[in-house]
């Protein structure tokens, strides 16, 4: 594989006597990790821990994940092990027992998503953006199948998310940038490289900041991440940065044996993550305190919300545990509940922002109150309300391909599919045959 020459300029400059190790790395195959979701996984754990992260684990080879039913079930997300770098920043950061409102800026497709779900309480809010609008997507179908309910998807540029002044206790940047921690597994990323496309990820990533920077409250922290190196997308950026916001750069402490190396330039503490130091790819964090007052401006508000109305509560309330601690909308043609605890914040974003999804839908309106995908994958669904099928995982597999699946018995009606217990989606059942209504978008399109 051949580095570009540029590049590993800039790594030799950075790195000095260690530049011969992390070049050997290129050579090395990359680790396999994933994060296991606690709500969801409750068996025995799969490898050896990421000393960053509770719930990463290294598996000692790369199975088929879409061949595994689990996966699609949200029991796990595929994840490169440095990323889950940020779990020691909230962790050192905020009280992760008390409720906080999360934006994670660049989202999709959601690594870091799910990663703050699984962190923060139940009455907390994770507003998770995605600018381009196919990525947000992706997003939606990986936090719906993490299970939570606590979260919106939306679908804004940083400049209006800003318009949210004052709201977000924390907010993550995880920043497009060149990717140079990531050429060994992603050789696409190495071709697209330059000096020039360096800057101009400089420049959005400076425009990215200061834009959406409002949005955070004073005293609040941002977490500036990137996947590359050089020292212009990350240290040289912040203190660019120092000259057009207040704030102050955060220290946080990881023991010595990880291998994260701290960089300290201008007063600004950087977290750096090489191949050759530890199991993981390249990757790099800093922290910010926010040390100014935003003042409000006048944005566009959408329309209130409408609230179900009693008789079609009735009918669904059942689908959720304990529905008194939520409130029932009538949202996109879609029966959605937001948690009594922060509907008022949630309604807020809906209306200030382009939202492509908001807590937990459970039924659509228009046909009969039929129950709805995220329903099933959800960890408030209530399994005493509907019939289950369990299936071999062969035929779990042929569900989740969206083909036919033959029903053994007389079910009728909507009724849950699940692997080893694991429920994966809905089947509306007619005696022997049965409608698989997994979403298309979805579906393994290989078997
Ligand atoms: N945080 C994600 C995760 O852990 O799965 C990865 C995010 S990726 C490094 C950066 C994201 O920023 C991409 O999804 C990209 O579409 C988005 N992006 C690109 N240009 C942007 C812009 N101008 N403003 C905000 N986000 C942008």
């Amino acid at each position: 594989m051949q580095l570009p020459k540029a590049h590993t300029e800039l790594v030799k400059q950075l790195l000095g006597d260690e530049f011969p190790q992390w070049e050997k790395s290129f050579g090395e195959a990359p680790p396999v990790s994933i994060r296991v979701n606690p709500l969801k996984w409750k068996n025995n754990y799969p490898g050896t821990r990421i000393p960053w992260c509770e719930t990463g684990y290294y598996l000692p080879s790369r199975p088929s994940f879409t061949m595994d039913p689990f996966f699609h079930a949200g029991y796990y997300y595929v994840q490169e092990a440095s990323s889950m770098g940020i779990e020691q920043a909230m962790n050192q950061l905020v009280d992760l027992s008390k409720n906080v409102k999360v934006l994670d800026l660049c989202a999709a497709p959601g690594g870091k998503s799910t990663h703050l779900l699984s962190l923060i309480t139940e009455n907390s809010l994770l507003v998770s953006n995605e600018v381009i609008r196919s990525r947000a997507n992706i997003l939606v179908e990986n936090l719906v199948k993490w299970g939570r309910d606590n979260f919106i998807v939306t679908n804004n540029d940083p400049e209006h998310i800003g318009e949210l002044t004052e709201f977000f206790d924390v907010m993550l940047a995880d920043a497009p940038c060149s990717g140079e921690g990531l050429f060994r597994r992603d050789h696409d990323a190495m071709k697209e490289w330059s000096a020039g496309a360096v800057e101009l990820c400089t420049m959005r990533q400076r425009r990215i900041i200061l834009d959406a920077w409002p949005a955070l409250k004073e005293n609040g922290f941002l977490i500036y991440s990137t996947c590359t190196f050089n020292e212009e997308e990350n240290e040289k950026n912040i203190v660019w940065l120092k000259e057009k916001i207040k704030f102050e750069s955060v220290e946080l402490q990881f023991p010595a044996d990880w291998g994260i190396v701290e960089t300290k330039k201008n007063g600004i503490h950087g977290y750096r993550f090489f191949p050759h130091r530890l199991k993981g790819e390249g990757f790099f964090l800093t922290v910010l305190q926010k040390k100014e007052h935003s003042s409000s401006k006048p944005g566009k508000q959408k329309p209130v919300m409408n609230l179900l109305n009693n008789r079609e509560k009735e009918l669904v309330k059942n689908y959720v545990n304990d529905p008194a601690r939520f409130d029932f909308f009538s949202f996109d043609g879609l029966v959605t509940l937001f948690r009594k605890t922060i509907s008022s914040e949630m309604q807020t974003v809906c209306r200030r922002l382009n939202v492509v999804h908001a807590g937990l839908a459970i039924a659509e309106l228009a046909k009969g109150l039929k129950a709805v995908h995220p329903l099933a994958v959800s960890t408030e669904l209530n399994r005493r309300n509907f019939p289950e099928v369990e299936l071999s995982k062969e035929d779990a597999l042929k569900f989740l391909a969206r083909e036919e699946v033959k029903l053994v018995g007389e079910k009728t009606g909507m009724t849950l599919v699940t692997f080893k217990g694991a429920p994966l989606g809905w089947l509306n059942a007619l005696g022997n045959r049965a409608n698989n209504l997994y979403p298309k978008e979805w579906r393994i399109r290989h078997l």
